[in-house]
């Protein structure tokens, strides 16, 4: 495809938009490896619950994947990060500074703990969480005394950092750690989008004391579901196994020293997971080059900006996003979706900034305009790992026509 815009007329579909079946799917997980071999193997063997060696060498896996000490497989993503919370010592009332644009599942996690999310704006350019919001909230609108950092207008004790590396890219993170060193704050990194991306050679999941992923089916690697903690602290990968597994003390008289949770992963899920780690740098290889195509494909279309790498990091490209200006004709991005979709092609607006969502009014917000322009105007497009760079250019012939039929509209 090159890089001249043609014009072409806009198609009766692309007038009257409707949906069609759907063609190409915005994210479906890619299952060609030795999954089948794996299950047949739980099941042929009878180890289909939550104990069997494919638990844990799907945790070795993944913990010598990021580079970690150690991995605990939760029953999913929001339950890593839920105790991950608690095994950071996060306790009811405390406060947690959190992105907003992200999905909803880590701000539900820290509400979970019984505390309280701080949301933090996005940066205009890597759209992840604002370290320099950080910095002036902690400076000018928290007290440290006493070793103990309080937010002066809620009273609360602030007690850690939760960066959310969104759509495969990561979070700045060392003036992030910085800021959580001078005040003793936990940064737990909710990777669950991020799984095979770095920051400055280090991957993310080992760029705090704790982290989390995701196996969920629309994640770079599934598992039907099922999520990670990952870290390098004993005593917290401890925990973690206790609070998973019903803080079972003893398992032959059933002794329990705390109210647990039964968020352990199956032996089955956790085959599939062996299963797609072995193919997991292929995956980001493919995504790598999905993301490169659409690159080329839409550079230079006027009104269309994708979300880059930022030059300090190694991303996945988990769902490729373009930012569509709205033009006058008052074609904006929710009208490509519809455009796509006429085509039977799925693309997806990015989550509302949790500081607008209604399962958490009222909480603490640093700014926030920046992540609603983004939402405003963000469309992620097919991304599967399976996606073929054909299918690409379908997709980015569709937004150029769009964004033709929108100037000639002008
Ligand atoms: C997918 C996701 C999660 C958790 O996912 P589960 O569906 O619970 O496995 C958490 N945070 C973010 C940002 C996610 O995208």
């Amino acid at each position: 495809m090159s890089n001249v815009i043609d014009c072409l007329p806009a198609s009766p579909e692309q007038l009257n938009p409707a949906s069609a079946p759907t063609t190409i799917a915005l994210c479906v997980p890619e299952i060609r490896g030795n999954e089948w071999r794996y299950v047949k193997e739980c099941l042929d063997t009878g180890w289909v619950s939550s104990a069997g060696s494919f638990v844990t060498r799907f945790e070795e896996m993944v913990a010598a994947y990021v580079g970690t000490r150690f991995a605990v497989a939760t029953v999913n993503g929001t339950a890593a990060l839920h105790v991950a919370l608690l095994a950071a010592g996060v306790e009811p009332e405390d406060e947690v500074l959190v992105s907003t644009l992200t999905f909803i599942a880590p701000a539900n996690a820290i509400r979970y703990a019984g505390a309280h999310p701080v949301f933090v704006d996005a940066d205009l350019q890597t759209w992840q969480m604002d370290v320099s919001r950080i910095a002036d909230f902690l400076e000018l609108q928290c007290r440290y005394k006493d070793r103990r950092l309080t937010n002066s207008s809620t009273g609360r004790r602030v007690r850690a950092i939760m960066p959310v590396h969104i759509l495969g890219h990561p979070v700045d993170m060392d003036p992030l750690r910085a800021i959580a060193e001078k005040y003793e704050l936990r940064i737990i990194e909710d990777a669950t989008e991020s799984l095979g991306a770095a920051y400055k050679g280090r991957r993310a999941g080992h760029l705090g004391n704790i982290a989390c992923f995701s196996f969920n089916g629309n994640k770079i690697i599934t598992t039907g579901g099922g999520g990670m903690v990952v870290t390098d602290d004993e005593i917290i990968a401890n925990r973690i196994r206790h609070l998973t597994t019903q803080a079972k003390k003893d398992p032959i008289e059933y002794i329990h020293d705390e109210v647990g949770f039964n968020y352990r992963l199956t032996n089955i899920q956790a085959a599939v997971g062996c299963a797609q780690m072995e193919l997991l740098d292929e995956y980001v290889a493919a995504k790598r080059r999905i993301a490169a195509a659409y690159d080329r494909n839409l550079d230079g279309v006027p009104g269309i900006s994708a979300l880059r790498e930022p030059n300090y990091a190694f991303s996945t490209f988990w769902m490729y996003t373009v930012l569509v200006e709205p033009a006058a004709a008052g074609r904006d991005s929710r009208e490509l979706m519809r455009t796509l979709a006429a085509s039977g092609i799925q693309s997806r607006p990015l989550w509302q900034p949790l500081h607008r969502s209604k399962a958490h009014s009222g909480s603490y917000v640093l700014g926030g305009e920046i992540a609603e322009k983004i939402n405003a105007k963000a469309l992620s497009l097919p991304s599967s790992v399976g996606l073929s760079l054909d299918s690409v250019d379908t997709v980015s012939e569709l937004v150029r026509n769009f964004q033709c039929d929108l100037n000639s509209s002008q």
